[in-house]
């Protein structure tokens, strides 16, 4: 038994390390309050960096919330900065739905000299959550520097790469570059907003020819930074938990207050809920969440790296094992389903026993696993047949994780070896949701890469004053400008 003062910074170095490497896999669905860190302003130097940021900064200005805002005017003006760097017409296209004019999408293609290799799709949304102006301490949508900062709505999630992709396209036509594999770039919008509307899912179903591709890269796969601001560690997502609510109801005949009976709406469906809390699903891994706790074992102090490593193992490691890594929220949602009560509603009077009890189960399931079979594993865990089961809305499409080969993480780790040299690239599959499930699910394999590096507390991201750091944004741009190049010129 080690020194316990010893084991206790560990321990506390373990613990702030797992809280920190946990931000790597929660792909967009962060919220924390910034904390800003004074350093300079990278001014950009050369010509084509103003022509970025001219475009970034038009692009975070132009408000396109589901609400109010409109991702047509977005997707024009980024149309228009195409046409004006020479891509003809007949490349670049705004694609409005039928009766939705403001969740325009934007669509173009730089043509590659073999058409015979399938296509690389650059896919980024550029629709972003809600913001008000009231509760943030800028205007949300305007692109304000700060202390090496950009702030804004958008800045980060997911304008930071919607403009690189833009961009990206700008400077390898200007620079005559001519990919081996046709170069599409679809910017859509509804990936915050995904239960009213998805873009790239209307895309994969009504404009197929725009996303069509052997592969795409897309937002999920991000760098994270220390407090710091050193880098610690750069991802690549590959495969996402399916999302999918389920709803739990129990009626009964109700009846008068003053005279309760054994069967009560109310409590049959809490003991139902309880009985699913003590039924946790079956640790199942696959080669990403592997190789991805084998990674997290070289950034984590011992002794819980040992237990990274078995979970890396080809074997699944002991009880004992499963149970002390699943103790970190993150990491028992990568090794397998969950499903968390959410939502609880019953009872029409307080005077009156309650005739319908339900509750909102929202799940994450395995991309392997199906949501059937997950209504029926509610189902056995609650063991009771009055407690009906269903869905709380239309399943999510099935989307397997792509295969991650070395066509794959070979140039991915070649690049951000080249930007953040001996920083480990991290394969991950994402617990929370991108667009990436309706590509994917559409026979797209699609993967999470942008070598963003945010800091610890997630940016802002969903939350209050979003921001990004200069320096990671321009990093971001350059190691896409570079891994796109790889990408497009391999058949
Ligand atoms: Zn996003």
């Amino acid at each position: 038994m080690g020194d316990p003062k010893r084991q206790d910074a560990q321990d506390k170095e373990g613990a702030r390390m797992r809280r920190h490497l946990a931000i790597l896999i929660a792909a967009s669905a962060l919220t924390a309050p910034a904390a800003s860190h004074a350093q300079t302003a990278e001014k950009p130097t050369d010509p084509s960096r103003a022509r970025f940021l001219a475009l970034y900064k038009e692009m975070v200005e132009t408000d396109t919330t589901y609400s109010v805002g409109s991702c047509t005017l977005a997707a024009e003006q980024v149309a228009a900065r195409l046409k004006a760097a020479g891509f003809p017409d007949a490349d670049v296209h705004v694609l409005v739905p039928d009766g939705k004019p403001r969740f325009g999408a934007l669509a173009a293609i730089l043509h590659g000299t073999d058409k015979t290799a399938p296509p690389l799709l650059l896919l980024a949304h550029i629709d972003v959550v809600e913001a008000k102006r009231s509760d943030w301490k800028r205007d949300p949508f305007k692109l304000i520097e700060e202390d090496g900062y950009y702030y804004g709505r958008g800045t980060n999630d997911d304008k930071a790469m919607a403009a690189s992709f833009a961009d990206i396209l700008i400077r390898y036509r200007q620079e005559g570059f001519q990919p081996r594999r046709d170069i599409k770039l679809a910017l859509t919008c509804g990936e915050e907003t995904s239960d009213q509307f998805d873009g790239a899912q209307y895309l994969t179903e009504h404009d197929r020819w725009a996303v069509q591709a052997g592969m795409a890269l897309n937002e999920g796969g991000a760098g994270l930074l220390d407090d710091q601001g050193r880098p610690l560690a750069n991802a690549i997502q590959a495969g996402e938990k399916i999302y999918q609510d389920y709803r739990l109801v129990v009626t009964n005949p109700g009846g008068h207050s003053s005279r309760p009976r054994k069967d009560n709406a109310v409590y049959q469906l809490a003991h139902a809920l309880v009985r699913l809390e003590a039924s946790p699903f079956p640790v199942r891994l696959s080669p990403v969440t592997r190789a991805y706790f084998t990674a997290m074992a070289s950034l984590t102090p011992d002794p819980l790296a040992a237990d990274l490593r078995a979970m890396g193992g080809p074997n699944l490691p002991p009880a004992d094992v499963l149970a002390r890594v699943a103790q970190d929220p993150a990491w028992n949602s990568t090794m397998r389903t969950t499903c968390v009560a959410t939502q609880v509603n019953a009872g029409h009077a307080p005077n009156a026993l309650a005739q319908h009890a339900e509750a909102n189960v929202n799940c994450r399931i395995l991309p392997d696993e199906t949501v059937e079979q997950t209504r029926l594993a509610l189902e056995q865990a609650i063991d009771d047949k009055d407690v009906v089961v269903s869905l709380a809305a239309q399943p999510s499409p099935q989307s397997p994780a792509p295969p991650l080969t070395d066509a794959v993480l070979g140039p991915a780790r070649q690049v951000s070896n080249q930007i953040w040299p001996s920083v480990p690239l991290i394969p991950t599959m994402a617990t929370g949701g991108t667009d990436g499930a309706f590509t994917n699910a559409a026979g797209i394999p699609t993967y999470g890469l942008g070598g963003i590096f945010r800091d610890p507390d997630g940016d802002g991201i969903h939350g209050l004053n979003e921001r990004i750091r200069i320096r990671s944004l321009y990093d971001s741009r350059e190691f896409l400008y570079r891994v796109v190049r790889l990408y497009a010129s391999t058949g």
